[in-house]
């Protein structure tokens, strides 16, 4: 199946770009039959078939297999965002850094990001796997497609597959950068006005 194998390729270029460690992370797509997502302690970097499972919009497995333990962060992201077909969350280093201390990336700093992203906001912690982290997550996910998991990762989500990847690989190397920019003594930001003109021009692109 074409939107399986998706899963599996994005799985091995999340591990290749070391946006995912471990077992920790989930990927999932909206189907017509329902939420293509992985497996409970899956290897993203190393995904078959097998690690994948459908599940229904309100969580239930519908093979015999165990979805990922944060199915119902994805299963109410969907029910809430219509536009979104596509659901990355992994603990990428650098925004897990970032995550750790709760600290956004807000700062004005990078032209493309502000475009981009405009920033990405810290949603308050929760017990992995919890209902509160469900909500806590969504709410901040209502108008940014990118949102960092307080002293636990971070999430993007898209219309498509490629497009959540994207998000995530751009949005990690937005916080390395913010990062590196503290070792030469923190960064000279953009004024307001250049701030207010390039989110007029973001908006004149939609
Ligand atoms: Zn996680």
């Amino acid at each position: 199946m074409e939107n399986i194998q998706d899963i599996i390729n994005i799985g091995k270029n999340l591990y290749n770009k070391d946006l995912t460690v471990g077992t920790s992370g989930n990927i999932s797509i909206k189907t017509d039959k329902g939420i293509l997502i992985t497996t409970s302690g899956s290897v993203l970097g190393n995904l078959s078939e097998k690690e994948i499972v459908l599940i229904d919009f309100e969580g239930n497995e519908q093979e015999n297999k165990k979805a990922s333990s944060e199915k119902m962060l994805h299963v109410e992201i969907y029910k809430q965002r219509s536009d979104v077909k596509a659901i990355i969350h992994t603990h990428p280093e650098y925004l897990t850094t970032f995550a750790c201390c709760h600290k956004a990336l807000d700062e004005p700093i990078m032209s493309e990001n502000i475009i981009y992203f405009e920033d990405i906001p810290v949603a308050p912690y929760a017990m992995p796997s919890s209902l509160e982290l469900v909500e806590n997550t969504v709410k901040y996910l209502k108008n940014r497609d990118v949102v960092i998991m307080a002293n636990h990762g971070a999430i993007a989500v898209a219309e498509n597959l490629e497009q959540a990847y994207l998000k995530m690989e751009t949005a990690e190397y937005y916080a390395k950068v913010a990062l590196n920019t503290k070792i030469l003594g923190g960064a000279r930001y953009l004024s307001q006005n250049d701030v207010q003109n390039l989110i007029e021009l973001k908006k004149s692109k939609l």
